[in-house]
């Protein structure tokens, strides 16, 4: 059997499946419904409307849209991180700077089809590739 801390209280418990202590995934649980039923009352709201209407942090839904648990949320104006670099960003799968680099690789390559493999491995390859 295996005991951790919940990151999220410390307190101790035995570690099944969760990361997280079965009382922090019950409130977890709570909190996401909140939010849910918030989004279904408020489509398009973004991240600010939904801390301050429900009091649920901002680290809280942004891992609830990580998990891809969130549906009609106002993308843009959330932070999110580049794909490429993981520089913060408000909307999109990247940063200007990488969208620019990426464009002007698939323009160097025209008829071929490494720019395409590019974006699609360049989450994988994001922290070794920097320039
Ligand atoms: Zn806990
Ligand atoms: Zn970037």
């Amino acid at each position: 059997m295996t005991v951790s801390n919940c990151p999220r209280c410390g307190k101790m418990f035995r570690k099944i499946k969760k990361s997280i202590c079965p009382k922090c995934v019950a409130e977890e649980d709570k909190e996401y419904e909140i939010v849910r039923e918030f989004l279904y009352d408020n489509p398009g709201a973004g991240i600010q409307d939904i801390t301050e209407s429900t009091g649920i942090s901002e680290d809280r839904i942004i891992k609830f849209l990580r998990e891809d648990r969130l549906v009609n949320i106002n993308k843009d104006s959330l932070l999110l991180d580049c794909e490429s670099c993981g520089t913060a960003i408000s909307s999109g799968r990247y940063c200007e700077q990488c969208k620019v680099r990426l464009e002007s690789d698939i323009r160097g390559v025209v008829g071929g089809k490494r720019g395409e493999e590019r974006l699609a491995g360049s989450y994988h390859s994001k922290r070794i590739k920097r320039d």
